[in-house]
């Protein structure tokens, strides 16, 4: 589903938008670093460890980027975006300075309110992004906030209750966590929400703990047929396309081969204005010197945003676009 701060008539309007942009080499999806500061404990990231002093180094706006790329659409990433009590002033400049843009939140839920919740809506929040890896306790401990997936639940419901339609679990695929997979897409489904899947890497900071290649790519892979299974009879929870999900087992078993095409279609923009090519990678230039970048002989991950980038338009990714604009309902049924 797409947010209710759009309507059907604006899908051509962003089709074109993406003709555009496309044909002029220019990104996508930006996505703004706002805070590389985190009160999460993660073990497969390092974010956490920012000096609480990095306040002093971030920009207090956005809007001058959003204006000169205006992409289809802008991420507020950290970090926890949630930790700077600015987020809302930052997002309404980007809002006013690039309308025709859907605007999303990257959060882990632990300081989610339905009242903060509110106000970034109202600001121009199109979609909250919140990370779910387990239903169970293991995503409390994972992520070193107690307490974390009862909040997500709760939130969730008094949002949709409120009104507040964009809304996606952001979970990342790792080897513990594929038995998980099918029952987070039902929970999303009876919430009336979204799911986005993005495949683990130890890039990050080192962490192999959760490293699939070494081990149950088989279980992934039937992990991954469930997965498409439940979208080709329930179109519109899954938002991944068929293209990135079918192929994660190849790119576990080494079988995709290529160049990375990272920071072309999308782009990371740090918390002083800094751009890199993608999370992962050290910053560059500054935002207003971007001219593009080649492609890069590097392997290190399968993220979401790199193998959507790479999917070929199949016909059943419009399928997948007609079924997100679509509204949902709050409680969807699964059978
Ligand atoms: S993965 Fe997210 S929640 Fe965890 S430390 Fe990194 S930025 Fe924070
Ligand atoms: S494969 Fe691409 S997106 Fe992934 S870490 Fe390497 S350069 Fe970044």
């Amino acid at each position: 589903m797409i947010s209710s701060h759009f309507k059907p008539y604006h899908i051509p309007l962003f089709l074109a938008k993406y003709a555009w942009l496309t044909a002029r080499r220019r990104p996508l999806l930006v996505h703004f670093e706002v805070t590389m500061r985190c009160n999460a404990k993660c073990g497969f990231c390092d974010y956490w460890k920012t000096p609480s002093s990095e306040r002093d180094n971030e920009l207090k706006s956005f809007a001058d980027a959003a204006k000169a790329f205006s992409p289809m659409m802008i991420t507020f990433t950290g970090g926890e975006p949630l930790l700077r009590k600015d987020l809302e002033d930052l997002v309404r400049g980007v809002r006013e300075a690039s309308r025709l843009t859907y605007v999303t939140l990257i959060t882990h839920g632990g300081m989610l309110t339905l009242p903060r919740a509110q106000s970034l809506w109202d600001a121009g929040i199109d979609q909250f992004n919140i990370s779910l890896d387990y239903l169970d306790g293991r995503h409390d401990t994972a992520r070193g906030i107690p307490g974390l997936t009862n909040k997500i639940m709760t939130t969730v419901a008094a949002m949709r209750a409120a009104g507040i339609d964009g809304i996606r679990f952001n979970t990342v695929i790792k080897n513990d966590n594929l038995e998980q997979l099918v029952p987070i897409v039902e929970r999303a489904a009876e919430l009336g929400i979204g799911v986005n899947f993005s495949l683990y890497t130890d890039f990050k900071n080192g962490n192999k703990a959760y490293v699939i290649q070494d081990g149950p790519v088989d279980a992934t892979e039937k992990a991954v047929k469930s997965l498409m299974a439940f979208k080709r009879k329930h179109r519109g929870v899954i938002t991944n396309s068929d293209y990135y999900l079918s192929t994660i087992p190849q790119y576990l078993r080494g079988e995709l081969k290529g160049l990375c095409d990272s920071g072309t279609k999308t782009i990371h923009i740090s918390p002083g204005g800094m751009v890199k090519r993608c999370p992962d990678f050290p910053l560059d230039t500054h935002w207003k010197d971007y001219k593009g970048y080649a492609p890069v002989d590097c392997n290190a991950c399968y993220y979401a945003c790199r193998g959507e980038a790479q999917a070929p338009l199949q016909a059943s990714r419009v399928f997948d676009v007609l079924a997100l604009g679509r509204r949902a309902p709050a409680t969807a049924t699964v059978d």
